[in-house]
């Protein structure tokens, strides 16, 4: 068995983004690779922060994807609970050893108190550091104040796994909370104690936390703990490149792209390309090869662009390689309503004439109704028809009539359907942008549908006719 274990820690406190998802498939490619161990952590101990159905919809988004745990709230195992509101104890237990080995004490001061000493370190342009105001002799920790660690400031040299050699000075230490007046730890402590006792071997995380990596180090070494590997991934930009990818600007929650019917296999190759290729040009990377060929050691260092019509690009790619059963099975929640009555065969067929043009499975919602219910004429599709406004409306009467006339015949095999339409072409003298778009429009109601002769096929000789029958009326 293999010994590397990394986690993914979220806190409860809103939906997960699709930028964030990144974080989470990262340390689980780390782990699957090395056949360790992928733990899930949340981390809910800012409490007025966390939101109700956070953690399901944390649980859900990453199924969805397809990340799974070894480990987590809903699997129990030998180094939970993995749930930080459920280990207060062990907070307790270190925070303990803190104080007893000297390293953490009751911080009583006031927060006017507080504000001063910031007040006074910015008028004399000092940065403010707690360390240089420790009371001199704290009384007994009694739970009703903060805890402190007590730092030992120093300069620190660490390697980032993505970002390389990291320096910092011993500006950069600082007595920090350890347990808030609540009782709940902060989670600079809380993380630091789960990842050593769930023996954590990777942290791999978003950018936000590097500037603490040095106060994390002072309390490593505080705890007597090994520090483990850490890999800090670059910030995710928005379509602009130039600011992060924000709940504002752009970033949709996984669960948005579920419902949009973005592929989850479609989802997790694109959230791996955010800031990670393999030295290739290869775009496409199914699961397996992901696992296989993900390393760190190719995580770039600057930011990563989000595009979302990227990721609706590769969608597309991804449902076209789906056989017809699979793409059926796939779309069952799509479905405009007016489809419930069709059977699988009709809507098999449906799919086959859209599976190459859709991008996302919400699409067939508008793309479909057609196939299933007579849409209502709309002359509005002919008036703002650059091709057909300029007939008059006997011109287009007349030349339905001929299309019906020829179709009639018809067996309606796509293959025939092809060869009658495009000889009416050759007899009527006509282009296919005001033909086509008229039978098209006579047929679907629609300014577009997929190709014509496939889209008449599937709707069958007795619709086909009697739509143009009804628009032959409706011109009269
Ligand atoms: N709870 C932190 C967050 O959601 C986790 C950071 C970490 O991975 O250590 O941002």
């Amino acid at each position: 068995m293999s010994s590397v274990r990394t986690r993914f820690a979220p806190s409860p406190t809103g939906a997960l983004h699709a930028g964030t998802v990144r974080t989470a498939l990262f340390a689980w490619l780390v782990a699957k690779k090395a056949n360790g161990q992928f733990v899930l952590r949340i981390e809910d101990t800012d409490q007025a922060r966390s939101i109700e159905g956070g953690v399901k919809n944390i649980i859900d988004s990453l199924s969805f994807i397809g990340i799974d745990w070894d480990e987590g709230p809903n699997k129990p195992s030998d180094f939970g609970p993995y749930v930080q509101s459920e280990r207060l104890d062990k907070y307790q237990e270190f925070a303990q050893k803190l104080i007893k080995s000297g390293r953490a004490y009751a911080d009583v001061s006031t927060k006017d108190e507080l504000d001063k000493l910031r007040e006074n370190a910015k008028q004399s342009k000092k940065p403010f550091l707690f360390r240089d105001y420790r009371p001199e002799n704290p009384p007994v920790w009694n739970g009703s104040q903060p805890l402190r660690l007590m730092s030992n400031p120093k300069p620190y040299e660490w390697n980032d796994l993505v970002m390389g050699k990291m320096k910092s000075g011993a500006e950069a230490i600082d007595d920090f909370i350890l347990i808030k007046s609540d009782g709940f730890p902060t989670y600079n402590f809380a993380h630091i104690v789960d990842d050593f006792l769930m023996k954590v071997t990777h942290v791999i995380r978003s950018q936000e936390f590097i500037s603490s990596v040095p106060r994390f180090l002072n309390l490593y070494e505080a705890l007597g703990f090994e520090a483990p590997k850490m890999a800090t991934l670059p910030p995710v930009l928005d379509t602009t490149g130039k600011r992060k990818l924000s709940k504002r600007e752009g970033a949709k929650q996984v669960l948005e792209y579920r419902d949009m019917g973005i592929m989850p296999e479609a989802l997790m190759n694109f959230v791996a390309l955010l800031g990670w290729n393999d030295g290739t040009t290869q775009e496409i990377f199914s699961k397996e090869e992901l696992i296989q060929k993900f390393d760190l050691s190719r995580v770039q260092k600057g930011g990563a662009q989000f595009r979302e019509d990227q990721l609706i690009f590769l969608n597309g790619v991804y449902i076209r390689k789906l056989s017809l059963d699979e793409l059926h099975s796939r779309v069952s929640d799509f479905w405009p309503e007016s489809a419930t009555e069709f059977d699988d065969d009709y809507k098999k067929k449906v799919l086959s004439v859209i599976q190459e043009r859709l991008k996302y499975f919400s699409e067939i919602t508008e793309l479909t109704p057609f196939f299933f219910k007579d849409l209502p004429v709309d002359m509005k599709l002919i008036d703002e028809n650059k091709f057909l406004k300029s007939l008059d409306k006997s011109q287009l009467k007349e030349l339905l009539n001929k299309t019906k006339a020829s179709l009639v015949s018809s067996d309606f095999s796509v293959e025939d359907l092809t060869y009658k339409l495009n000889n009416l072409l050759t007899e009527q003298d006509q282009k296919p942008a005001v033909l086509f778009s008229l039978i098209r429009i006579a047929t679907t109601q629609a300014a577009s549908s997929p190709g014509l002769a496939d889209t008449m096929s599937v709707l069958g000789k007795e619709k086909s006719i009697a739509r143009i029958d009804t628009m032959i009326n409706a011109l009269s």
